[in-house]
Formats: C-alpha cells, structure tokens, sequence
C-alpha cells in the first residue's frame, strides 16, 4: 500500500526559504502563517548563526545549520486522535488531511501536535493575492490548517510543491512502502532520525544532517541515477573511491553509512515528474 513520505536532507538545505514560500504559493495560506518553515538551529532567531564572533583576528565559531519543520503526517498522529469531529483524519496512503468544514475549531489538535505544526485563523484570512496556484480551497475564519504534504498535487502524480521548488534537491518525497523509491533507498543507505522520535508519533519525515554522508550525491541534477550508481563501503575504513563515476561526493570519509541491499536499489523512480507532465510549476 502506499505510505508517502518525505526525507529532508539538511547538508544541502541552503536556508533559502524557497519551500516555505512555494508552500505559501501553492496552498494560499493566508498572510501571518506558514504551513513550512525553515527554522535555524543554535539563534536565538531565524537565520541568526550560533557560535562567537572572531575577535581581535582570532578565529569564530559561527555556525548556521537550517531545520526546515512542518506536520510530518505522523503514522501514530496524537493529533487524529484527540479530534473530538474527526476532522483531522490519515488517508490511506497515510497523508495527515483536516476536513475543514467539519472542524470546529476547538484547537485539540494543536495542543496535542508536539511538532508546532499547525495554525489557526483567528481571523478572517487574508490571502496575498488572492489566488493560490494550486486547486487548494480557502480555509475560512475559525478553524486550523497545517500541510497536506500538497495532496491536490500527489493525486495527479506530482511532488510536493516544497520539493519541486527547493533549488537544492534537498527534499525528497515518495512511497516509503516501495524499496525502489528513492526516499526508500535514502532512509535504507544513510543515516536519518526523525523528530521527536521518542514521542512515539512515528513521523514520515526523515532528516539526513551532519557530515555528507560519503557516497551521498552533492549534485543532484541527476539525482536517482547517481543514487544507483553510488559505490557504498562500510564502515569509513575502507578507502573512499576517489570517483564514483557518477559525480557524487568523493571527498573524505568520515562515518559510516549503511550498507545496501543491491537488491533494494533496483531502477531508480524519478521523484520529480518531468517539466511536460503538467502541474503549475
Ligand atoms: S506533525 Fe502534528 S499535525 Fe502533523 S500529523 Fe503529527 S501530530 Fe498531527
Ligand atoms: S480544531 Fe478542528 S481539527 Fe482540530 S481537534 Fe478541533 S475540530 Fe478537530
């Protein structure tokens, strides 16, 4: 059965904003909220570094890492179960959606959503402009919204709007239940954590961070095929291949990753419909 998810890759998030935007865009979220943000670890505030200045020539410690947040469609969703209307409901290919005429704007689900991922309009929405891209119906005054991972968009074959605009390739959407995915063969090759994991909600957005991963493709123009092509040793003691031939990452090893399955990593599925498949990107 299908089950979508979405890996983040937080080494090539560059901080831009692009799908917390795009998700504006596409969803009409009214001005003042934000299905998707891109929040910055270690600041005080968003896009604030951590770390100390350099001082009297010596050297800083500035660093910024980015963690792009928004609902993770969580399968034990403590947010679906305290819906007293069952307006928040999991579809069968596990996408988190809210029936907006149902909801009674109650905010349980808010209370109970541990990722912040959800808003309400206190007021009558304002939408800037009016239309969206997408088909997404307007929510009106007095319920809450979150994201739907873009619904509208997957039932006609298409990614996320977040993901199709992210100019880093740094979001990955696709069916965890089928190996051949490439978020599959993301979360099966690299190390991923979830948010929050020991709430128990079982989130179905996974986060790659820290070190690139040796053999994780920079580039990601050619994306799915470098995964396949991708040469996977152990542990970080065997000798890096200095060119994989494919263009992914041959720079040094540090860490390991986990070894694969050939098996597992069959044809690859692009996870980006091609330019003529329609949609409004
Ligand atoms: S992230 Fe929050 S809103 Fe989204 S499914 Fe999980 S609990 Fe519900
Ligand atoms: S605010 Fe709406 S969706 Fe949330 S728990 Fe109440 S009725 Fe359900």
């Amino acid at each position: 059965m299908t089950n979508y998810g979405l890996v983040i890759d937080q080494e090539r998030c560059i901080g831009c904003h692009a799908c917390a935007i795009s998700c504006k865009q596409e969803n009409n979220v009214p001005m003042g909220q934000f299905w998707n943000r891109v929040l910055t670890e270690g600041g005080d505030k968003m896009d604030t570094p951590s770390g100390g200045y350099p001082t009297d020539g010596g050297n800083g410690s500035l660093d910024m890492q980015y963690q792009p947040t928004a609902c993770q469609h969580c399968e034990n969703a403590p947010c679906v179960k305290v819906c007293p209307v069952n307006a928040t409901y999991t579809r069968d290919d596990g996408i988190v959606e809210i029936d907006y005429e149902k909801c009674i704007g109650c905010r349980y689900c808010m209370a109970a959503c541990p990722y912040n991922a959800r808003v309400f309009n206190w007021d009558e929405p304002e939408h800037m402009p009016e239309e969206g891209t997408g088909d997404v119906p307007a929510r009106p005054q007095g319920v809450v919204e979150k994201c739907t991972f873009c619904s509208h968009r997957v039932d006609e074959g298409l990614d996320p709007a977040c993901v199709v605009n992210c100019p880093a390739d740094a979001r990955i959407f696709g069916d965890l239940d089928d190996e051949a995915s490439t978020v599959s063969k993301y979360i099966n090759q690299y190390e991923t954590h979830q948010l929050l994991e020991d709430r128990g909600t079982k989130p179905k957005t996974y986060y790659i961070s820290g070190e690139m991963s040796p053999g994780r493709p920079q580039t990601s123009d050619k994306l799915e095929s470098e995964l396949d092509d991708v040469q996977v040793w152990s542990d970080g003691t065997d000798d890096v291949p200095a060119d994989s031939g494919s263009g992914g990452s041959a720079g040094s090893s540090t860490g390991g990753i986990h070894s694969v399955d050939d098996d597992a990593v069959g044809d690859a599925v692009p996870h980006v419909p091609a330019v003529d498949a329609g949609g409004d990107d």
